[in-house]
């Protein structure tokens, strides 16, 4: 879906009552009156509210109809149909059209991932953290690719993993167990802990804290 609307916006329409720039809009779910799929989840719609078609078409439908309501052009994406749209007031559709910077910065982060993704064939031996950190601390990732991150935490071996570990909100609580069990395994290869009461790493034989000077069985 974000794919498809990232190709829409590189398409020009532009109203034939106003010569306006159609918008990019969510279509609604149904289509008004007949009750059918538009076939398309965007719509192309001419939001001028000075447009000649959506202007005259208040008096029309009042005469036709008996009924309050205008008409918007629209237009289907990658088509040539078009439709005057029913309308019940000027603020039809004003709160569906599609948030450009929004998709851009969807689209920046699903390339991340992907690269993420990709990267994770190649991590362990070039002991790269960076893909890893990145998929693990990104909860709207694929959980999968998550989990399989986590599972090359150990092979890695990197202690700077576990700071930014410790501070991220996991949604996923089977995945925060599997990287507790990560970290544990990465902290007893170094023949280390965390130290109870401060968090900072202490040896494991250690009897006393050497950052908060606790006695830490
Ligand atoms: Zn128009
Ligand atoms: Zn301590």
């Amino acid at each position: 879906m974000l794919e498809r609307a990232l190709a829409y916006l590189e398409e020009k329409h532009t109203c034939p009552h106003c010569n306006t720039e159609l918008s990019l809009c969510h279509a609604p779910p149904m289509h008004v009156g007949d009750g059918l799929g538009w076939g398309s989840e965007f719509l192309f719609i001419c939001l001028n509210n000075e447009c000649s078609l959506f202007t005259k078409g208040w008096e029309y439908i009042e005469t036709q109809y008996g009924h309050v309501g205008s008409y918007r052009y629209m237009e289907i994406p990658n088509s040539k149909e078009s439709y005057n749209m029913m309308v019940a007031g000027e603020s039809a559709f004003t709160g569906s059209v599609v948030d450009v910077e929004a998709l851009k910065q969807q689209n920046a982060r699903y390339k991340s991932e992907k690269e993420a993704v990709a990267k994770l064939d190649t991590c362990v031996e070039a002991r790269d953290l960076g893909p890893v950190l990145f998929l693990l601390t990104d909860n709207a990732a694929n959980i999968t690719d998550r989990k399989r991150a986590a599972s090359l935490l150990p092979a890695i071996n990197d202690l700077s993993c576990i700071e930014a570990l410790r501070n991220h909100d996991f949604s996923n609580t089977q995945l925060e167990q599997d990287i507790n069990l990560a970290i544990n395994k990465i902290l007893a290869n170094h023949f280390l802990r965390e130290c109870p009461y401060c968090a900072e790493l202490i040896k494991s034989r250690a009897k006393v804290c050497k950052h908060c000077s606790k006695e830490v069985v």
